[in-house]
């Protein structure tokens, strides 16, 4: 968008942080490979600018979910295997092969077709193999997995398998019976699999303990500041910023209605502050009369329904130096963590960061 020195709202990102985040993962599977997940444009912060910075720190594999994510990033990170979850679907082989793409093969019929293309390509082509192990969403089922491991050097004839892979179903639930039940069957199918590299973990399930790790792991939401798993304390630090700026202040006597529906009455004389952020940047509507936003590290409520635009805050207990046009608003940040702001609007972290709007300028934050 055209610069005109003011910006309504902003999502600042943490490039410290996210490198803190991504060493962390490095300390806790060593010698495990660390290869972020940045599909979704890195989770809506930005692909470009978080592989340079993780690029630069050594990181040199990474997970997306979509071949044009890949082919976007091919450019940025010319020496770097770059995964393509989604695999090899019909068609797309050339466009692999040319950015030099690594699908994660998710059926005995897109092996064979991948097997193909290494023929007509003339020389073996690197992939992985996603190997279901009860999530029933992506992946080899169990029939195909052992007709692979019977006919493996015909079926893998001319491709050259980089990474065994599966993924948890309940890896955010340390609790849960599943866990195990999915280790185990990961481990049982690569007893019978030619030897590889294995991955099994996203950020929550590198949570869950070393025997998790194999030889890769791909987190995504940990990096990014998310909390992968809710029911303990978030180990990592805050990546994303978003922030709000205040338009304009205004006294409204009591019993006066804010917003669409005239949805809040108010009970007191009141302050209310009206912030240049609305549902089109990601402020889901269902934070209505229910969320929160902070000024100077204290939280003050949303009042009225989310607009497209707009989000107004009563702010009559915060102290008048603050209270200014221009002042920041967090949303989302250290007062407001990203899963509170998740819980109140019903939904996951992800979902959060992923919805954040366009409209949003991104500004990466890196101290020296
Ligand atoms: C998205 C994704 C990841 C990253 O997950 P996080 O929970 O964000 O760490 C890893 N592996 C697969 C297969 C994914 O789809």
């Amino acid at each position: 968008m055209h610069s005109t020195g003011f910006e309504a709202a902003r999502l600042t990102v943490r490039v410290n942080a996210l490198l803190a985040n991504y060493h962390r993962f490095v300390r806790l599977c060593e010698p495990a490979k660390v290869a972020p997940a940045v599909k979704a444009d890195a989770y809506g912060l930005g692909a470009a600018r978080i592989v340079e910075a993780l690029a630069r720190a050594g990181c040199d594999a990474f997970f997306v979910a979509r071949l044009e994510e890949g082919i976007a990033l091919r450019p940025l990170l010319p020496r770097a295997r770059i995964f393509v979850l989604d695999g090899a679907q019909k068609g797309t082989a050339p466009a692999l092969i040319a950015h030099r793409l690594i699908p994660v093969l998710n059926s005995l019929a897109e092996i064979d077709g991948w097997r193909a293309a290494a023929r007509e390509h003339g020389a073996p082509l690197d992939c992985a193999v996603h190997i279901d192990s009860g999530m029933n969403r992506l992946g080899l089922v169990a029939e195909e997995r052992e007709m692979l491991s019977a006919h493996a050097s015909e079926r893998l004839r001319g491709l050259n398998v980089v990474l065994w892979m599966s993924h948890l179903a309940c890896g955010d639930d340390c609790a849960s019976p599943m866990n195990r039940q999915q280790l185990e069957r990961f481990r049982a199918a690569l007893a019978h699999l030619p030897p590889a590299p294995a991955s099994l973990s996203a950020s929550a399930g590198v949570l869950l303990g070393k025997e998790y790790h194999f030889d890769l792991v791909r987190p995504g939401i940990g990096l990014y500041g998310g909390n992968p798993c809710t029911e303990q304390p978030n180990p990592f630090d805050v990546v994303a910023v978003l922030t709000g700026r205040i338009l304009q202040l205004r006294r409204v006597d009591r019993g006066g209605t804010v917003g669409y529906g005239a949805t809040f009455r108010t009970t007191r004389h009141s302050i209310l502050a009206t912030v240049g952020l609305g549902y089109a940047d990601g402020l889901m509507r269902a934070i209505g009369n229910r969320g929160f936003g902070a000024i100077g590290g204290k939280k003050v409520p949303i009042v009225g329904r989310v607009s497209m635009d707009l989000v107004t805050l009563d702010v009559t207990d915060v102290p008048r130096d603050l209270l200014e046009t221009g002042a920041d608003v967090e949303f989302i940040g250290d007062t407001i963590s990203l899963e509170s702001f998740a819980a109140l609007a019903g939904t996951a972290n992800y979902e959060i960061l992923t919805q954040l709007g366009h409209r949003v300028p991104r500004h990466y934050e890196q101290a020296a």
